[in-house]
């Protein structure tokens, strides 16, 4: 009887393991996510449910990105790609269809209110100044995710994907986009604190791509590069020209390399402006686990720290 009894036990414990948590890689749900950052998201939703594959790793530019087969590989085996859209990725769609991937392709920034991508309109910290990007094509600008409200619509379509595609794990990606909204709440907080220590005058930066529209639009900041919203192109002599001029006409303190980016323009920018290299800014990837950005959330706790740093004084 006590045999019995055990055996029933064990397979009492063994339902609750199996309706708890898929316990094998092999019973995640596979999904892909494009580049580091969103793959951060995707992790914090979907928990141990799922298994995430990122393609651009990080410090990597989704920009200019090349696909190697491991990416087509996974692409194959996802059930769900998670892909930024806004033109971000532009490499994505050919690589899903030559993968003959038969996932969900999910835009994460469905819902944002893109940012259009023109010169003139950000004239406000030029001051009537020409802008240096006039004389670029006008287009979407990709970088949303540098906003924390446009990260709570990410989490919400990562949420309703996940959901869609194992409604078995409806209440853990419920609750795990709830957790995280609050992180995301309690962050946003913390940044627009730091920010209020900055002196107005000074919330204008200088980066080698313009990848902080929405952050600048979302905390007062105007940010200028020379490069525009894509790293595709390199900037023009007269482009680079143009911002010197500005950075000493607007007495602009400091400039900032970005992880992604090759630092010998801004360093060359500093030399002949006399602004300071203020730091490296995560724009468009995480550092690795062992770096300072390893999450999304300690991403922009590094660049609140560099940017208050530089700029507060
Ligand atoms: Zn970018």
């Amino acid at each position: 009887m006590r045999i019995v009894c055990n055996v029933i036990t064990l397979l009492a414990i063994g339902a609750g393991l199996a309706l708890s948590a898929p316990a094998h890689a092999q019973d995640k749900l596979a999904t892909v996510a494009s580049f580091s950052i969103l793959g951060d998201f995707v992790k914090n939703v979907g928990g141990d449910r799922i298994a995430v594959t990122t393609l651009v790793g990080p410090n990597g530019d989704a920009h200019v990105y090349e696909p190697t087969p491991a990416d087509a590989k996974a692409l194959n085996t996802a059930k769900v790609v998670f892909i930024n859209g806004l033109g971000f990725e532009g490499w994505m769609d050919r690589l899903v269809r030559a993968s003959g991937s038969k996932a969900t392709v999910v835009t994460a920034s469905q819902g944002v209110t893109p940012i259009a991508f023109a010169g003139e309109e950000e004239d406000d910290h030029a001051k009537g100044k020409k802008h240096a990007h006039e004389e670029h094509e006008h287009g979407q600008d990709p970088h949303a995710f540098q906003s924390i409200a446009n990260v709570k619509l990410y989490v919400g379509n990562i949420r309703d994907a996940l959901i869609a595609a194992d409604p078995a794990g409806k209440d853990v990606y419920e609750a795990n986009a709830t957790a995280y909204t609050a992180k995301l709440d309690a962050l946003d907080g913390e940044v627009k604190a730091a920010i209020q220590a900055i002196p107005e005058g000074q919330r204008k930066i200088i980066t080698s791509h313009d990848a902080f529209g929405y952050f600048g639009k979302a905390y007062g900041f105007a940010f200028i590069a020379p490069q525009d919203i894509s790293t595709e192109s390199e900037a023009s002599a007269k482009d680079v020209a143009r911002l010197i001029r500005q950075i000493k006409a607007d007495k602009v303190k400091a400039v900032f390399v970005e992880n992604i980016t090759d630092r010998r323009l801004i360093d060359r920018i500093a030399k002949e402006t006399g602004a300071v290299v203020g730091g490296e800014l995560y724009s468009d990837a995480l550092s690795p686990p062992d770096g300072p950005a390893a999450t999304y959330i300690d991403m922009f706790h590094h660049n609140i720290k560099t940017l208050s740093a530089a700029l507060s004084s």
